[in-house]
């Protein structure tokens, strides 16, 4: 067994894809940054974990895909990013959100997130203009409005599974998911088949719990299409932001923005937004830039 924490699977005849994976690691690396409570580690570890998989699905490894979820819950938005190497980042606007459990004993996400209003979708492909999708939010739960998206955006049968499990400590004990999507020709059978395999599977984290890897899952949900392990990697939290692009964000205020702040501040310290790091930046230095 590889160490990698992504699968990709296909079944034989080619019509079903699978893409399975891990997100322990990411989401308790998610967790130690932005110190989120229970309810809000589940939300965005869900979120980051559906983002991690569609970035795989991207065609090149500087594509990246943005979702974004703002269900005027007390969570507030959140948002994930994904590069094409299925590496992701994110954040929430109210890390810590303290909510009830929900009668059957499962951590409220969709209380949490809320259900009025929309997820959106945008695919970055390096083109002139993104891709944007957009639909109202089903559940807030996640993965049903995932699934929502492919059916409505863009035409796709598509089975999302995502779980994320707290320890009382708050630590991630596990979290993960899988995505199954049919390619265009499916039968009738085939889904009737894939409904049952998926209604029959415990849930994400009951597998994890038990040590199932991605791999098993897809042995699972494709039980009877004979599927095949077509790829594998490692996706982890990763960012990528960088003094250069935290000058040009503030550049982007403008001249007279940077003056009354250099006033306030003259070295202006920023706090990146999906891993935490400080930068310390003169604003003297930004304002010489825009004389020129
Ligand atoms: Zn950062």
């Amino acid at each position: 067994m590889s160490k990698h924490n992504l699968i990709r699977g296909i079944s034989r005849n080619g019509g079903v894809i699978f893409c399975g994976l891990d997100s322990t690691a990411l989401v308790s690396e998610m967790e130690r940054i932005h110190k989120t409570g229970a309810v809000t580690s589940a939300a965005l570890g869900r979120l980051l974990t559906a983002a991690s998989m569609m970035g795989i699905m991207l065609k090149n490894e500087k594509d990246s895909v943005t979702l974004r979820v703002d269900g005027k819950g007390p969570a507030g938005m959140l948002l994930a990013v994904a590069d094409g190497k299925g590496c992701v980042k994110g954040y929430v606007e109210n890390p810590l959100v303290d909510l009830p459990l929900r009668p059957d004993g499962k951590l409220d996400v969709g209380g949490a997130v809320g259900r009025d209003g929309q997820l959106s979708v945008v695919r970055d492909l390096g083109l002139k203009e993104p891709y944007v999708g957009q639909i109202p939010l089903v559940s807030g739960e996640i993965a049903e409005d995932i699934t929502s998206y492919y059916a409505v955006s863009e035409q796709i049968p598509t089975v999302c599974a995502l779980g994320v499990l707290v320890n009382p400590d708050l630590t991630i004990s596990c979290a993960g998911g899988f995505l199954v999507q049919l390619l265009p020709g499916y039968t009738d059978d085939e889904i009737d088949r894939l409904e049952k395999n998926i209604a029959a599977m415990p849930s994400v984290t009951q597998m994890l719990s038990a040590h199932k890897t991605p791999e098993d899952m897809m042995q699972m949900a494709l039980a009877g299409f004979e599927p095949e392990v077509l790829d594998s990697c490692s996706v982890e939290y990763q960012c990528d932001c960088s003094q250069e692009r935290v000058e040009r964000a503030l550049i982007s205020l403008g001249r007279e923005e940077l003056e009354r702040l250099e006033k306030e501040e003259p070295v202006v310290e920023v706090n990146c937004q999906f891993c935490d790091k400080k930068y310390h930046i003169p604003v003297r230095r930004l304002l010489k830039g825009i004389e020129k």
